[in-house]
């Protein structure tokens, strides 16, 4: 383990989570610690400020969300949430109360580094968010110029389209709920209206050249949002 591994806090209680994430963080360079309580986790984050949080939210002292909120209140540290399978709501709650992204349980290496990436990126946000333009697979969105080219070719998109796809490009690699898109593309506040994601989602795709079925670009994550891969 060299100086420059990232730290990586883990606040998980299951011993067996703990033990592949410690695998899987130290052979791939960065610094795990580890904590079993909310409260341990929450006073290592103070004493031993991590690059990234990892927070289980079943946790046996401290409900989740309240340890995100609190966490929340002096720390701007990316956390990622570990949730099981089937729990949508707890995924967008914690999204709601602060977190950044989420893992599936069970998750594999390769979505595990793919997350951690993702918020190591957006912990640097000083240095790269302003960067306006943003390249995929075959397409490149200049935020600036306003100017999507697929595969070289500039396509058009409504203004609606693009503030879409314009949000989607802040947060990418990251999950953005249906009520944060409904809010910022349409000024919406409930989100009785995730019809028009769906639509608008799917012109999208249409006009990248994505696959509906196989979306390269734009992830539908089911009861969550949508996710635009940054790889
Ligand atoms: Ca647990």
């Amino acid at each position: 383990m060299s100086k420059s591994d990232t730290p990586v806090l883990i606040i998980e209680d299951e011993p067996g989570i703990r033990k592949f994430l410690k695998a899987a963080l130290i052979s791939h360079d960065y610094n795990p610690s580890f904590a079993e309580t909310a409260k341990e986790g929450i006073k290592l984050i103070t004493a031993h400020p991590p690059e990234i949080v990892i927070l289980d939210l079943g946790l046996p002292d401290m409900d989740g969300l309240d340890v995100i909120r609190m966490i929340r209140e002096w720390s701007t540290v990316p956390i990622i949430v570990l949730s099981a399978r089937g729990q949508e709501k707890d995924k967008v709650a914690a999204l709601e109360a602060g977190a950044d992204d989420y893992l599936t349980k069970p998750f594999g290496v390769l979505e595990l580094l793919a997350r951690l990436k993702v918020a190591q990126r957006h912990s640097h946000k000083s240095a790269s968010a302003n960067a306006a333009l943003f390249e995929v697979g075959d397409i490149s969105v200049d935020l600036e110029k306003r100017l999507i080219l697929v595969k070289g070719q500039e396509v058009h998109l409504t203004p609606t389209e693009y503030k879409l796809l314009s949000v989607l490009v802040k947060h990418a690699g990251k999950v953005v709920t249906q009520q944060q898109l409904l809010k910022e593309v349409w000024g919406m506040h409930s989100t009785e209206n995730s019809h028009y994601l769906r639509v608008y989602a799917q012109h999208l795709r249409e006009k990248l050249g994505d696959d509906p079925m196989r979306p390269r670009y734009i992830v539908t994550e089911t009861g969550v949002g949508y996710r635009l891969k940054s790889e």
